[in-house]
């Protein structure tokens, strides 16, 4: 798979190192949060984070680090009683935090869209594909006569690679293929034909590994034709590796680093990252019947934090002063680089993988 150039010079990892009018969408200490029993629990904290015009951004952590919530944050799809309490959310100008709803709605499905992990539980399984296809251009293009959207829903199937896409479009979900029904999501995420920001939340993980790739090479496909931006999110580092631009690595709701691909794959910086790079699996890499490598423990329940920083427990690198004392600070290392640790220019040198990841 070629990975599109990226047109701009590369953009910045957090809103400090922003070059102005050069960001699609900027977010700037963005939080959010949910109620409960011993009060607000925050999800995501004070969170910055920028992506270029044309750009394809991973965005890597194990599940309930914050990725989710974050791609609903940009959608405003936050879900009640949870609550953006603070930041901005600027895509093109627009600040999606203080914009009306009747705007927010035109905004979502045609400047940005998003692709959820599961098409069978994002279609509607009693409507067609067709049916489904031409609902959104019926709210984004309400002049459009009944015969085009026919015509444009087909006529996007046919882009994005669906076979017999006239009969494809009066069947029903469960009459199409785990990797078809993917397609059609994102046919109907990019249908109005002005998107500049898709958002992938997981977008093949449900899949098997053929239609993966299948999907990734669709991916990289589509940005390079139409000059979208992409936040991929995804656990899995071979699928950054072969798609992404840069990458920012999330733990509980916090960035923990941000780099762009090649010097992360090169030297991953932060105990986590390096953590996440030794946990996948390799061809080769072990003895037969030995353990396969792991970050040992789980993400921390976001209620109870402890002190010091959250990957405390997990960290084979921790040490109580400074680690447990004071939060790490998100640092900048090098133009574009950026970390949150304490301790990351004293850690041992990282075994390259980046060669290895290419073959899987
Ligand atoms: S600050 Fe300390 S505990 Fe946290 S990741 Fe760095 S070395 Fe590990």
């Amino acid at each position: 798979m070629t990975k599109p150039a990226l047109q701009t010079n590369g953009s910045p990892g957090t809103s400090d190192d922003s070059r102005a009018g050069e960001n699609l969408l900027e977010i700037v200490k963005l939080e959010v949060r949910f109620p409960d029993n011993t009060g607000p629990v925050t999800v995501i904290d004070n969170l910055d984070i920028t992506i270029g015009h044309g750009e394809i951004l991973g965005l890597v952590g194990e599940s309930g680090c914050g990725k989710s919530m974050l791609a609903r944050s940009i959608l405003g799809l936050v879900p009640p009683p949870g609550k953006v309490t603070k930041g901005k959310i600027v895509l093109d100008g627009v600040d999606l935090l203080t914009t009306d709803e009747a705007t927010m709605q035109d905004i979502r499905g045609n400047k940005v869209s998003i692709i959820l992990q599961e098409p069978m539980t994002s279609l509607n399984p009693v409507f067609t594909i067709g049916n489904q296809m031409a609902e959104v251009l019926a709210i984004h293009c309400p002049d459009m006569k009944r015969r085009e959207r026919r015509a444009r829903s087909v006529e996007m199937m046919e882009r994005i690679g669906i076979q017999y896409p006239e009969n494809r479009y009066d069947q029903y979900p469960h009459e199409l293929s785990g990797g078809i029904r993917q397609r059609v999501m994102i046919a109907i995420a990019l249908i109005c034909g002005n998107v500049r920001l898709l958002v992938a939340d997981e977008p093949t993980t449900a899949l098997d590994v053929t239609i993966q790739a299948q999907i990734l090479e669709l991916f990289v496909k589509l940005q390079a034709e139409t000059q979208m931006a992409l936040l991929l999110i995804t656990h899995d580092l071979g699928v950054i590796a072969q798609t992404a631009h840069r990458v920012a690595v999330m733990y509980a709701g916090r960035l923990v680093e941000i780099s762009d691909v090649g010097r992360l794959f090169e030297k991953p910086l932060h105990p986590y990252t390096r953590g996440l790079m030794y946990s996948l699996p390799r061809a080769g890499a072990r003895p037969r019947k030995s353990h396969m490598p792991a970050i040992p423990g789980t993400v921390p329940n976001l209620a109870d934090l402890p002190p010091g920083c959250p990957f405390y427990d997990r960290c084979e690198y921790r040490q109580q002063q400074p680690c447990r004392e004071a939060m790490p600070q998100l640092e900048q290392v090098d133009r574009g680089r950026w970390v949150r640790c304490h301790r990351w220019h004293e850690l041992p040198q990282f075994e390259v993988l980046s060669a290895r990841l290419d073959r899987r």
